[in-house]
């Protein structure tokens, strides 16, 4: 087990007890402790809201990180939410399995949102739906088809039967207009690596909004970009652009088109020496439709691996979005039975993931694939930002079991779902906005693609870079971020728990990550105010006490003096232990450092008999 996983078994063992208390006390479902945690939310809203003057852009989440994208829109009396996404966790968030964005501004105002949008089913625009939803009492949702099952099955993984409390607005034709309050909503086509992704238009008397969510723009065979948005041109003004800002970096006019990349898994598929693995994103469906369509062809068995990947093919089966042919698909089991050269594996796991299954391949983990030399591997996809290291490492390890180790450096075998620079400035001319905004990256993106506007003549002063929790008002054809700010706290989210990791315990797992724990139980006599029989000492990741007796017996000397000044037989008042406590702590701390420049937690329990 690493220090997350030990982390995470103490967070689950925790929150199982409290899960077994609540129980005990008469509720009956684990997640009865959320819905507490969403009345607790209602009942600690505002009386008064602040006079909203025209139309405001609130970003909770996705302009300072990759990821928790949600953007609220706000105008008198009505609320219109774009995407409800995940962010995965850093480095320094030991134990968490993904945050979501912070809902407080939200708080009092659930009855006057009049519909959720969905503009894709990536996990950082939908990943947070099941919890917020419910924090915010079930409010309208829209999507498109796919999406719309992505997010369903996402619910009733979470909570079983609570799809049924949602009401759903399916955009089955993209030319569908409607008005949600005071907002006339439309959508437009978009380009982007998962199927029924769709652009938001939000007109109101003060301004129109224009958010693609994701995106990108396709090539043709002659390199001719395959969307324009001119026509956009044309709504309302003033116009609000935003653009997810993911590809500012990507100067490379590069564009490969499709077919040169199906061209070239084709090519890696049928002349293989041994099986074929392709790593790629389980919502890259439309890919995964393709590559069973050549492997068919070709006479290859097909194996899905990753609980996303099967549920993602099965949901586009249902829908119709792909249609594999008989028997091209088989059951992990039934591998073995044919001839390695025949047996093609789509699975997870190509952003280096602990648990997913490429990581279990490569650690020889996996129950029914062992990787040889001459098999073939592909990472068709590309690095998260983030990701870089544990994909390099992933990498590496692949390297040295097998010889041929296929990604986007060595061959074009993937494309990504974002634009790249020229692409952005393109989008600008065309649609012509009022104000721009570069949204959904991290801040640096937003700033370069900052730059690629100003570079093609967009006044500087339209430019709103958003921080999440500012607030953009547009009103009398007037622009600014105003002095109020939404809540944006990091809500963390670990096992069953929604919001239960604060930053304290945040920063104990840091501590027990970096220097472990060290515990120290003593026994005092409550007669003779003497210790009883010998200290004991427990060390968890900080130093093996076996094979450090003097340093062990010095801290016991320490502990003993602390005791010692702070008892005394003849004092008949009580004895302080939380003083002693904190004491031992302090001085058992400061001792340690001293000999090891180590900060462990220190954890003194001193027991009365
Ligand atoms: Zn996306």
């Amino acid at each position: 087990m690493n220090n997350k996983e030990v982390n995470k078994s103490l967070a689950i063992k925790l929150l199982g007890q409290k899960i077994k208390e609540n129980r005990e006390k008469g509720d009956k479902q684990p997640h009865q402790i959320k819905q507490a945690d969403s009345h607790d939310f209602k009942k600690k809203a505002p009386k008064i809201l602040s006079k909203i003057k025209g139309l405001r852009i609130i970003p909770l989440g996705g302009q300072e990180e990759v990821g928790r994208n949600m953007t609220v829109f706000e105008y008198g009396e009505d609320i219109v939410i774009l995407d409800m996404g995940i962010q995965f966790p850093e480095e320094d968030m030991p134990g968490v399995d993904y945050i979501v964005p912070d809902v407080s501004y939200l708080k009092g105002k659930e009855s006057r949102i009049r519909g959720v949008i969905f503009s894709h089913g990536h996990l950082d625009h939908i990943g947070a739906a099941p919890i917020l939803l419910k924090q915010l009492d079930y409010p309208t949702i829209l999507g498109r088809d796919f999406t719309l099952a992505l997010i369903k099955k996402k619910m009733e993984d979470y909570e079983k039967d609570s799809v049924g409390r949602l009401k759903i607005i399916n955009i089955k034709n993209i030319d569908q207009k409607m008005s949600l309050g005071s907002f006339k909503v439309s959508f437009f086509k978009v380009e982007h690596s998962v199927m029924d992704a769709v652009g938001v238009i939000l007109e109101t008397p003060d301004g129109t909004v224009i958010h693609p969510g994701d995106w990108t723009i396709g090539r043709d065979d002659k390199g001719q970009r395959t969307v324009s948005y001119e026509d956009l041109s044309k709504l309302p003004r003033p116009t609000v652009l935003m653009l997810e800002s993911l590809g500012a970096l990507h100067k490379e006019e590069k564009h490969t088109p499709d077919s040169k990349i199906y061209e070239n898994l084709e090519k890696i598929i049928s002349t293989p020496t041994g099986k074929v693995i392709i790593a790629t994103f389980s919502s890259q469906v439309e890919r995964i439709g393709k590559i069973l369509d050549i492997c068919y062809k070709l006479g290859k068995k097909v194996a899905l691996d990753g609980y996303s990947m099967k549920t993602n093919i099965e949901i586009a089966r249902q829908l119709g979005y792909i249609k594999p042919a008989k028997d091209v698909l088989i059951d992990m089991k039934e591998v073995s039975k044919y001839p390695e050269n025949k047996i093609v594996i789509i699975c997870t796991g190509a952003q280096g993931e602990d648990n997913a299954v490429l990581a279990r391949i490569v650690n020889g983990n996996h129950r029914f694939i062992k990787i040889n030399k001459h098999d073939s591997i592909v990472f068709s996809s590309s690095v998260i930002p983030g990701n870089e290291r544990t994909i390099q490492r992933l990498k590496d390890n692949l390297y040295r079991k097998c010889d041929n180790v296929i990604h986007t450096d060595i061959m074009d075998v993937h494309i990504s779902g974002h634009c790249n620079a020229a692409d952005i400035q393109a989008v600008i001319r065309q649609v012509k906005p009022d104000y721009y905004l570069p949204v959904y990256a991290n801040h640096f993106f937003l700033k370069e693609a900052a730059k690629l506007a100003v570079e093609i003549g967009f006044k500087k002063e339209n430019i709103f870079i958003l921080d999440n929790g500012n607030i953009l008002q547009l009103h009398n054809k007037k622009a600014e971020i105003i002095k109020e700010k939404a809540k944006t706290d990091y809500i963390f989210i670990d096992g069953l728990g929604v919001g239960d990791i604060g930053q304290v315990v945040l920063r104990d797992r840091q501590v027990l990550a970096q220097d472990g724990m060290f515990v120290i139980t003593v026994i005092i006599d409550s007669k003779t105010k003497k210790i009883s029989g010998s200290i004991q000492i427990t060390s968890r990741g900080f130093i093996y006490v076996k094979e450090n007796f003097d340093l062990v017996n010095a801290t016991k000397e320490v502990v003993k003096k602390v005791v010692a000044k702070n008892t005394n037989k003849d004092d008949k008042s009580k004895i302080n232990w939380v003083m002693i406590n904190n004491e031992i702590r302090e001085e058992v701390g400061k001792y340690l450092f001293k000999k090891t420049e180590r900060r462990p937690m220190v954890l003194p329990n001193v027991i009365e008999i």
